[in-house]
Parts: structure tokens; C-alpha cells; sequence
């Protein structure tokens, strides 16, 4: 008599190989048996006609505030999600001074566009240290797993006060202490180091993030602390604009540590050259046998403009003020009365040329409309310039009618980064590179703007299945890239793999009539925030640690997932696997 048994299911493992036709017994937490399981199970699932994978690691997602308060970290576990790793780029919310709390939710709020107002409403401070936050993480009902890093940007402000936030030097003392804080950190579990270093990321006054400009004294100083410990991993995020010195630094801090290192990989339209010329400086770094990793998207970085969002293509626009705030219902009557329409486009705001900003605004060769399901390949004349040009409109004319639709719900898709050819040609050439992994989910923040912790099932139903606009990809190749591979990206060995020995986090899927939907506005954050929310249909099953967690993407109220405390080696029990490629 098992646990729980998985019947009659296609099997994709998590190594890469083909899928096979098989059954899976599960007991306590862990797997027990993988092929005919003959012995009934306490509980059955009858996976005939679906597919069954390992649990999705997602392992670059913000959840640092959200884990305090919400056991389920909804989108994620919408999407097949069993193991978030948090604290990345940089920023996170330990360790942190008592008095300096609001200055750290305001970092948050800017650099992740997580609501101020909620995280200090929603965060119950329990913790000096990042080992106390680990503590209280540790206590916290879960639902899935979770993973920390300890973030530079908490770090730093922590041991540098004011000095940090304005992007000083580092002294010596102060990397010392730095080095101390992450080495503790690291001795108490969290899997790793983040830190960021672009202009993209602003606090919400708009200041840089307090390691931007961290030297290579610092950087490698905390990097040769690593290596004593002979744990975690480093991640970040970095503009790249003096390849060769900023990557040459990146480089060092794992020939000091001998710690893996992984770095966002982004095509950005401001300087679309550089994506290119960091991958091969990672392909250099690994053929001297250094591993370095880029992470990679399912899709463009995909801001989400509408009434409902944060973000709109008018907010720049004085006469946008006077319906901003109203109800809905109000806006869209205004938006479809001519006077109105008429005394908004005869504005031209003044835009800053190369901001971020501006070109969400104006870059109406990039604004699609998103459908449901959500189109995340549109074709460049479906944009509103394509119409535009088509029917000699002005295209912010076109963007009222498409604001206006669905009684003011209807959103308007801008892939902000990855999407220069008007395809998904980069970011397959990104997810293709042999020394790339997929990442860069978010999931947690930028919750008003867009909606990307739905890149797993991205991976399955657009690149597995459904791509028209080019080819798609191997099932079981897509399938190990976001669950064996994103968990030994972050050093857990125990999970990933569908065989007898590992820990039982199972999707069954019903791959068919697997199915994205477009993100919708929620109001359910601590005093009532709104953030992006995006269902998936098809998830019929989502175990977690041996139980039934998630049915049909909703919880089922079993909270088996706990705090990882540092790398996991594959278990003694679990038979040795290879990868088949
Ligand atoms: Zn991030």
C-alpha cells in the first residue's frame, strides 16, 4: 500500500529523454517507485491521456515580502510551481536595521513595483539578521517550497547606512563586514548572493539601487567569502554597457569563489548588440571551466498597459488627469467621447529620449492587444502603428479604441525587451544557447505592469505546442530545462526528476487542453493592492512533498512545502540517473 499513485500517465522525467508510459508511487515526501506499480494506493490519480512531470523550480522570482503573509504564492503555483527560489537582484528584506524598514520597502516598491502600502501593511518584521529571516520564513505555513538568497542591496545598506544608499565606495571594514553578514547567511541555508547592477532598477524616489556602482573591491571581496564557505550561488543583473571591464569583474568573482554564477540576459531595442556579445563571454568562461550561466525568458519582458494596470500609454498626458481616479465605467464613456478624445491628442507631452518610460509610451510598434489566450508572438502589423498605418489613423487614436474595449479591462501587451525582430527568433536563440538556464519569471513583482511568472507554461504550451511564427521545441527538452536544470542551477539535487528516491513534487497535466489566460487585475494584496494574477488551465494536479497541493490551480488548503536550508545533494536512496543529453 503506497501513499499516493499516479496511474497510467506519459512520463516526461526531467532528464530530456522521450517520454515513457509508466506509474508512479509516492511515500511520505518522497518517490517511491516509477513504472507498473502493482500495490494500491491510499489515494490514486488516474493520469490516463495527460502527461505527469517533475514540479516546476522557479528559480528567480521576489516573493521576499508576499512569503510573510501568503502561504500559496499565487501566480506561481497557478503555473506548476513547486519550489521558488527568492532574494534576487539584489534586493530583499534581510537583513535590515529596525529603524531602516520603510527605506527597504521602498527599495522593493521601486525596483519590483510591489506596492509600498502592502508590503508594510502585509510584512509582520520578526527579524534583525537574515538567519532570523530564515527563522521566520521557517515558520511560516507553506504550500510549496522556497529557496532565499541573500540580496547585496540589504546588505549593503545594513552595514553602510546612508553611505551605502548613496552608492559610496565600499571601505575595507565595510567589506568585511559585508563579507561576514553573507558568509552567516550562507551558513544558515540560503542558497546563494544576488546583486544588481542597472540603471533599471530605481528605488521608488527614483534613486539607483545601492549596488549599482559596488566595485570590484567589494564584489570580489564578498565573492572570496563565498569561496570559504564553499556554498550558494551568485546571481545578478547588470547593464553590460563596458562589456569587456564589467564582465571581466563578473568573471572574477567566480574564479575568487569557484561558486556558479548566473546573469540576466536581455535584449534590450537601447542597445541591442550586447545580449549577444555576453553569451559568448559566458561560452569563453565555461570552456575554461568556470560555470557561468545566462538566464533566460520564456518570452520578451512583457509590460502590461491597460485602465486596469499601473501603466498606460497616456499617463504623460495632462488631460489624462482629469479622468485618472474615476471609476471605470466613467473613464471608458470618456474615452469614447470625441471632445475628450480630441483635447487628449492635441497634446504632445514632452518625453525624455532613451528613458525606459518613453518607450513604453511611444513605441506603438510594440503595443499588441492581448487576447485570451494571451498572444505572445503578435505579429508586427497586428501592432497599434501596423493598424494605424493600415486604416491612416494616428495611433494613439487606435490605443482609445482598444483601451475602451471589454468595458475598460482589455490589455495591451508591450514586449519590452527580447522582441526587436517583431518574433520570438532572439529569445529562441536565447533559451537554445548551451550555456544558458530558464529564469527571469519575477514572480511577485512588477505585480501592476506585467504578469511573467506564467514562463512555465509559456514553455509548454507556446514553445511545445502551439508556436506558428517558428519552430517549436522537444516536450521533454522544455520540461527538464524548468525542472531538473532550474534546480541545479541553484544546487538542489533532490528534486527535478520523476524517479524513485527523489522528492515527490509531480505536475499531472492535461498537456491537450493545457491552457494560458490572460492575466486579470486582483485587489488582494494587504490593504487591498491590486497585482496581475494569471491562471492556467489544464494544471489537473500539483503535488507537492507527496500530497495533493493544488487541483486545477487552486489550493487544496495542504501546506506540505518548508524553507530549503542550502544546497541538497542527491539523495543516498535515489538511484543514479544521467541526463540523456
Ligand atoms: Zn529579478
Amino acid at each position: 500500500m503506497h501513499d499516493l499513485v499516479i496511474r497510467n500517465g506519459l512520463v516526461y522525467d526531467g532528464l530530456g529523454g522521450a517520454p515513457y508510459q509508466a506509474d508512479i508511487a509516492i511515500d511520505g515526501a518522497v518517490i517511491t517507485a516509477v513504472g507498473t506499480v502493482s500495490a494500491s494506493g491510499r489515494e490514486e490519480i488516474d493520469a490516463k491521456g495527460q502527461i505527469v512531470t517533475p514540479g516546476f523550480v522557479d528559480a528567480h522570482t521576489h516573493y521576499d515580502g508576499q512569503v510573510t503573509w501568503d502561504p500559496y504564492l499565487a501566480p506561481s503555483t497557478m503555473n506548476g510551481v513547486t519550489t521558488a527560489v527568492m532574494g534576487n537582484c539584489g534586493v530583499g528584506f534581510a537583513p535590515c536595521a529596525p529603524d531602516r524598514h520603510q527605506w527597504l520597502i521602498g527599495l522593493m516598491e521601486g525596483v519590483e513595483d510591489i506596492p509600498g502600502t502592502a508590503l508594510a501593511e502585509g510584512i509582520k518584521w520578526g527579524w534583525e539578521s537574515f538567519p532570523d529571516y530564515m527563522d521566520v520564513i521557517d515558520k511560516s505555513p507553506l504550500a510549496l517550497d522556497v529557496g532565499l538568497q541573500v540580496p547585496h542591496g540589504a546588505v549593503r545598506a545594513y552595514v553602510m547606512g546612508e553611505r551605502g544608499a548613496r552608492l559610496e565606495p565600499a571601505t575595507p571594514d565595510d567589506v568585511r563586514q559585508m563579507a561576514k553578514i553573507v558568509q552567516d547567511a550562507l551558513e544558515a541555508g540560503a542558497l546563494g548572493f544576488s546583486t544588481s547592477r542597472t540603471e533599471k532598477h530605481r528605488d521608488k524616489d527614483g534613486e539607483h539601487t545601492p549596488t549599482y556602482k559596488a566595485e570590484e573591491l567589494e564584489l570580489h571581496g564578498i565573492a572570496r567569502a563565498m569561496g570559504e564557505t564553499g556554498k550558494g550561488v551568485i546571481q545578478l543583473i547588470a547593464d553590460f554597457r563596458d562589456v569587456d571591464w564589467e564582465f571581466a569583474m563578473l568573471r572574477g568573482m567566480v574564479e575568487l569563489s569557484g561558486r556558479p554564477l548566473s546573469l540576466t540576459i536581455e535584449q534590450d531595442d537601447r542597445h541591442p548588440e550586447i545580449w549577444r556579445k555576453v553569451l559568448d563571454k559566458i561560452a569563453e568562461a565555461n570552456e575554461a571551466g568556470l560555470p557561468m550561466r545566462g538566464q533566460v525568458p520564456a518570452r520578451p519582458t512583457g509590460v502590461v498597459l491597460g485602465m486596469t494596470a499601473s501603466l498606460n500609454p497616456f499617463l504623460l498626458y495632462q488631460t489624462w488627469y482629469e479622468i485618472a481616479g474615476k471609476p471605470l465605467d466613467e473613464q471608458v464613456k470618456a474615452l469614447k467621447d470625441p471632445a475628450f478624445r480630441a483635447k487628449l491628442l492635441a497634446e504632445q507631452p514632452d518625453y525624455k529620449p532613451g528613458e525606459i518610460s518613453t518607450q513604453l509610451f511611444t513605441g506603438f510598434h510594440k503595443m499588441f492587444k492581448l487576447g485570451d489566450p494571451p498572444n505572445y508572438e503578435p505579429a508586427p502589423e497586428d501592432s497599434a502603428q501596423g493598424e494605424a498605418d493600415r486604416t491612416g489613423r494616428d495611433p494613439r487614436d487606435v490605443l482609445l479604441d482598444w483601451l475602451a474595449e471589454d468595458d475598460g479591462k482589455a490589455l495591451i501587451y508591450f514586449p519590452l525587451m527580447n522582441y526587436l525582430p517583431g518574433d520570438l527568433s532572439y529569445v529562441e536563440e536565447m533559451i537554445k544557447h548551451p550555456n544558458t538556464a530558464f529564469g527571469l519569471s519575477d514572480g511577485g513583482a512588477h505585480v501592476g505592469i506585467l504578469c511573467d511568472a506564467s514562463f512555465p507554461t509559456t514553455f509548454l504550451t507556446h514553445w511545445g505546442r502551439d508556436r506558428t511564427r517558428g519552430d517549436t521545441l522537444p516536450l521533454e527538452w522544455l520540461i527538464a530545462g524548468q525542472t531538473r536544470k532550474t534546480a541545479e542551477l541553484v544546487g538542489l539535487h533532490d528534486r527535478g526528476v520523476i524517479a524513485p528516491g527523489m522528492k515527490a513534487d509531480v505536475n499531472v497535466i492535461d498537456f491537450d487542453n493545457l491552457t494560458l489566460r490572460r492575466p486579470e487585475i486582483v485587489y488582494d494584496l494587504p490593504t487591498g493592492g491590486k497585482r496581475f494574477i494569471q491562471r492556467a488551465d489544464g494544471y489537473a494536479a500539483t503535488i507537492i512533498s507527496g500530497a495533493v497541493a493544488f487541483r486545477e490551480g487552486e489550493p487544496t488548503g495542504v501546506l506540505g512545502g518548508k524553507l530549503i536550508r542550502g544546497a541538497q545533494p542527491r539523495p543516498a536512496a535515489a538511484r543514479a540517473h544521467a541526463a540523456a543529453e
